[in-house]
């Protein structure tokens, strides 16, 4: 029987065999297998662009290269990350499908290294992977000093390995569409010049109607921490847990309203009206009748999630919140700020 990891699975490693004239050669033959995968593949990008139900699909390597070539020549970040997201659920599905001790195999087979212990029946990953792949995580229970620690490697139980080939899919997903030369991946198309015109205008479209207006707050005043995550949102990110309750809490403190931070989320690649509504409306109040706060600094400092950098205010040992951050930037120069 062959498992689900065997057969649904990305060999990144092997990404030098599907180079766009491997593309070319799918969209221009006129064989079923050429035929099946590059439809399989425009189906999958089309329904996300007409916002329908998936077709169903596995994620294989050719499946993925394809594809990702299918994106570029689109050119859509936002529309890129719809799509890279629905193969990473299903990779992450498929991952943690069989035993613990294939999780082993089938992350060697993407390129990652966690080990199975055939004595305590236990993963393990060095930490520097798990540092990397769950920075982007939210919760306590991802970070390191939760962690049970053996040899320089962390144990690891099976739900936070899904999460670090999650993690990592997109980590890899991500080198490969910039990697991918979007001339090249426009000529390996170049039969299917129609489809990829439609799509590049419908996503116009899109983004016409996802521009975000700040209303009355004043954007220029946010912390750098803020006006990341709003810059990662444009561009097709999707954000951790926390950044997203940050951002919500911290522009309805400064006086947006809902449904101008809905907007904000709108371009998000998982955005889902429903959720993204009760998650808004729950923050803000509106559900659970308590307003939260932003978090503190040294609590989006713990969760990789300040981007402080260079910030001259940031700086300042005595700067604890974001929030306090806008009221000094808002207030007029020649008030003290300590
Ligand atoms: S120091 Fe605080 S306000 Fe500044 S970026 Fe970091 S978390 Fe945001």
């Amino acid at each position: 029987m062959i498992r689900e990891s065997e057969e649904e699975n990305v060999l990144f490693n092997e990404g030098g065999k599907y180079t766009a004239n491997y593309v070319k050669s799918v969209f221009d033959s006129s064989d079923s297998e050429s035929s099946e995968l590059r439809n399989r593949s425009i189906s999958l990008v089309s329904a996300v662009i007409e916002g329908e139900e998936t077709p169903r699909f596995k994620v294989s390597t050719e499946f993925f290269f394809v594809t990702l070539h299918v994106l570029k020549a689109i050119g859509d970040r936002i529309l890129t990350f719809r799509v890279i997201n629905l193969m990473r659920d299903r990779i992450a599905h498929a991952s943690i499908s069989g035993n613990l001790e294939d999780i082993e195999e089938y992350a060697r087979r993407m390129g990652l290294r966690i080990k199975y212990d055939p004595i305590d029946l236990s993963l393990s990953i060095g930490f520097v992977d798990f540092v990397r792949y769950c920075s982007r995580v939210s919760g306590y229970q991802y970070r390191l000093v939760s962690q049970v620690m053996r040899n320089g490697e962390v144990i690891l139980e099976k739900e936070i390995a899904a999460h670090i080939i999650r993690e990592f899919f997109v980590s890899r997903a991500t080198e490969v569409y910039d990697s991918i030369d979007a001339d090249e991946a426009m000529k390996a198309l170049s039969n299917y010049a129609d489809f990829i015109g439609n799509a590049r205008s419908e996503f116009a479209i899109l983004r016409a109607k996802s521009k975000i207006d700040l209303g009355n707050v004043d954007s220029t005043k946010f912390p750098p921490c803020v006006s990341e995550y709003i810059r990662q949102i444009r561009e097709g990110t999707n954000l951790p847990h926390l950044a997203r309750f940050t951002m919500v809490s911290f522009l309805h403190k400064i006086g947006m309203d809902n449904p101008g931070i809905m907007d904000i989320f709108r371009s998000a690649p998982d955005f889902n009206e429903k959720v993204t509504a009760y998650q808004v409306n729950h923050i803000t109040g509106e559900i659970s009748g308590t307003q939260y706060s932003p978090p503190k600094c040294a609590v989006l400092q713990s969760n990789h999630l300040c981007y402080k950098e260079n910030d001259p205010l940031c700086a300042q040992e005595w700067l604890s919140h974001p929030l306090r951050y806008y009221m000094i930037k808002k207030k007029p120069k020649n008030q003290s700020s300590g």
